[in-house]
């Protein structure tokens, strides 16, 4: 996953007012120097910052729109992207402390903030000076191709955030922006709640069976063992717990999240966002809430992004079968849906003889690191320098990127603690862009592994800190002029590709060779073990498809049912069985936990974005293979200009067909996922 920095939101009551002190600047307004100064950041400056920088950055909008000269490129579009830094800075560093650093503290100012931060967005999409202007240069087709597609994005943006509506519509417009955003912020927090107040807790050694020694350990509190409800543990336990009595408990509980009734439960909240989505799209003239969310998409259009669905959905239900039938033939007893992982392991290692942990200690956090590092440096050139800055714990490393000079810096904030969003994703501190002077990009890569003295990965892990790291690249590498249209900031259903392409590089044999290192005998990982991980790298992918699609189409279709009641207990049942899911698997998130859908507009009628995406993710890593040397040096250099470095300043597809000559197809994938076409 890769989250883009978010502005979600009690009372600023609880914490203690920033004072300062005559003179002195608030260091969240100082630009970074070069670095991020967060030895110098407190909590209690954000209401400060928050403040200052959305007056310095209304009065830039003001100038801006209010001039007396005739709109043109420079004075609208140009100054347009060279205002706001303060206030995106700032918005930027809160990210970092809603995404890491979470407390009741972070938690007060952002449900205090966040229907503020919505109200700032409306009043400049809606100042109707501004959007003349823009309208006005994007219709003269001014400039290069680059400062066209500017004058698209800023055009287009604007107006499907409700430039074009009258004042008593705009007004309607704003306060569903602004209730939405209680509602994201109110649904992220009760995911939150149940996922750390929520746990089940072993007196008795008895219910640790079958785990291995390294989770026990990792479990262990004050002569008990705890299971917290969130996916890294609740998966672990799923896969190898013997006791199939607490792996239904343990299920039950992970699965639940949002939906225990009580003070917690999202079902209500969902309903009411959906309800507010579809109005809100309808406002804007569009038929529904997906129409709206995928105009300005590679996909364009929902009926594309269904079609594809539609498409994987059948061969991964077929393969499901097949393995429900081998796991059957093990368990003796129908597969429920917690026992898939349990059993799935057990046919992993029968049928391809392959242990999750005999993979483990060859996947060290800190060699695998120097894979990432390696892996850069072969396709694009870039080399690593581990600097000094300050950074919020002292277990964050900073790095220089440099290749013939600087490129930019990357944060490494591997380990899970309180207050820090599960999962993993990439978000830039600073987007790069070369309009008014050059700036490099600052990007930073999170994940959540439990904190030891030797850190070893599960393969998946390993898979994922190469995806996430792909997304850093995409950052880095990064030419554009204007930051609105650099980096990562592309098409949702285009963001996820170069990640997805660099998953690829863990199993190339130059990075298992050299990177995937025993912890205690220092050898390389055995060539037959490589072999067994390449066979064994369709397995069970039937399951992962269908919950990740079940999800998918689950999500599409809440949001093409337009302005209706929806109870989502109800429609996800109704849906599912409609779709004939397989009784032995459930969505990958449920609905009252599908924080993708739920905590932003974020992935909403956008989760089919991570299919699409490695559709074209596979597609393109054929062209290196087809060379037989995955780090080719002159399809990199054509993957490094065509896609890497155009961030969105050309349509997706159009930037897919420079670096492939042709569009993708579905076979790639097909193969990829050992599914039959
Ligand atoms: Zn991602």
């Amino acid at each position: 996953m890769r989250r883009r920095t978010f502005l979600a939101g009690l009372s600023a009551a609880s914490i203690a007012p920033f004072v300062q002190a005559k003179g002195a600047v608030n260091p969240l307004l100082l630009p970074f120097k070069p670095l991020p100064a967060f030895d110098r950041y407190k909590v209690s400056q954000f209401p400060d910052a928050f403040k200052q920088s959305m007056t310095s950055y209304r009065a830039e909008i003001a100038r801006i729109a209010n001039q007396k000269a005739a709109p043109t490129f420079e004075n609208t579009l140009a100054a347009l992207e060279d205002s706001g830094r303060e206030y995106n800075r700032v918005s930027i560093l809160f990210g970092v402390y809603t995404s890491t650093m979470n407390d009741k503290s972070v938690q007060a100012l952002e449900r205090e903030w966040s229907p503020k931060f919505a109200a700032m967005t409306d009043e400049v999409v809606q100042n109707d000076k501004l959007f003349r202007r823009i309208e006005a240069v994007y219709k003269s087709k001014f400039g290069n191709p680059e400062q066209q597609r500017l004058a698209w994005v800023y055009y287009n943006q604007f107006v499907l955030q409700g430039a074009r509506l009258n004042p008593a519509q705009k007004k309607q417009l704003s306060e569903y922006n602004q209730k939405l955003a209680g509602l994201y912020t109110k649904f992220s927090q009760n995911q939150l709640t149940d996922e750390e107040e929520q746990k089940i807790v072993f007196d008795s050694k008895d219910d640790l069976k079958g785990l291995p020694q390294s989770v026990v350990d990792s479990m262990a509190e004050n002569g008990k063992w705890v299971l917290r409800n969130t996916r890294s543990a609740m998966e672990t336990f799923l896969t190898y717990s013997d006791r199939r009595d607490l792996r239904e408990k343990a299920f039950k509980l992970w699965s639940s999240r949002g939906d225990m009734g009580g003070k917690t439960d999202n079902n209500q909240v969902v309903a009411d966002i959906l309800r507010l989505r579809a109005r809100r799209a309808k406002l804007l003239g569009f038929p529904t809430f997906a129409h709206w969310r995928l105009e300005n998409s590679m996909a364009k259009t929902p009926e594309a992004a269904m079609k594809l669905m539609m498409q994987v959905w059948p061969a991964a239900k077929a393969r499901v079968a097949e393995e429900v039938k081998d796991m059957q033939a093990i368990a003796g007893h129908e597969i429920e849906p917690w026992d898939y992982r349990f059993y799935a392991e057990k046919v992993r290692k029968a049928k391809y003889d392959l242990d999750e942990n005999e993979i483990k200690p060859y996947f060290q956090l800190d060699k695998l690191k120097g894979g990432l590092f390696y892996m850069a440096k072969q396709l694009y050139g870039f080399d690593f320098k581990k600097e000094k800055a300050p950074t919020l714990r002292d277990d964050i490393e900073v790095f220089e990127v440099t290749r013939q000079g600087h490129i930019g810096d990357w944060y490494f904030d591997p380990y899970a603690r309180n207050g820090k969003s599960s999962g993993a994703w990439m978000n830039e501190y600073r987007t790069q862009e070369n309009f008014k002077k050059p700036v490099a990009p600052i990007v930073s890569n999170n994940s959540n592994f439990a904190k030891s003295k030797q850190v070893l990965l599960s393969f998946d892990d390993a898979e994922t800190m190469f995806h996430e790291f792909g997304h850093a690249l995409h950052g880095l590498n990064s030419k554009a002029h204007y930051p609105m249209l650099a980096g990562t900031n592309v098409a949702r259903d285009f963001v996820e590709f170069p990640s997805q392409m660099h998953e690829n590089f863990l199993t190339t044999p130059q990075v298992l060779s050299q990177f995937a290192i025993h912890a205690e005998t220092g050898k390389p990982m055995p060539d037959e073990l490589v072999a067994k991980i390449k066979r064994s790298s369709t397995f069970n992918q039937g399951f992962s498809t269908t919950e990740f699609l079940a999800s998918a189409i689950v999500d599409m279709k809440l949001h093409l049912a337009g302005d209706v009641d929806i109870d989502p207990r109800e429609f996800e049942k109704k849906t599912l069985s409609e779709l004939g899911m397989p009784k032995e698997i459930i969505m990958r998130h449920r609905i009252p936990h599908f924080g993708h859908l739920f905590s932003s507009d974020g992935y909403a009628a956008g989760y089919y974005s991570y299919l699409w995406s490695e559709v074209l993710a596979h597609d393109a890593y054929e062209a290196f293979e087809e060379t037989g040397n995955p780090y080719d040096p002159t399809v990199s250099a054509s993957f490094r200009k065509n896609i890497m470095e155009v961030g969105n300043t050309l349509d997706p597809a159009q930037a897919y067909r420079n670096f492939r000559g042709r569009d993708a197809t579905i076979d790639a994938l097909l193969k990829a996922r050992g599914f039959s076409k």
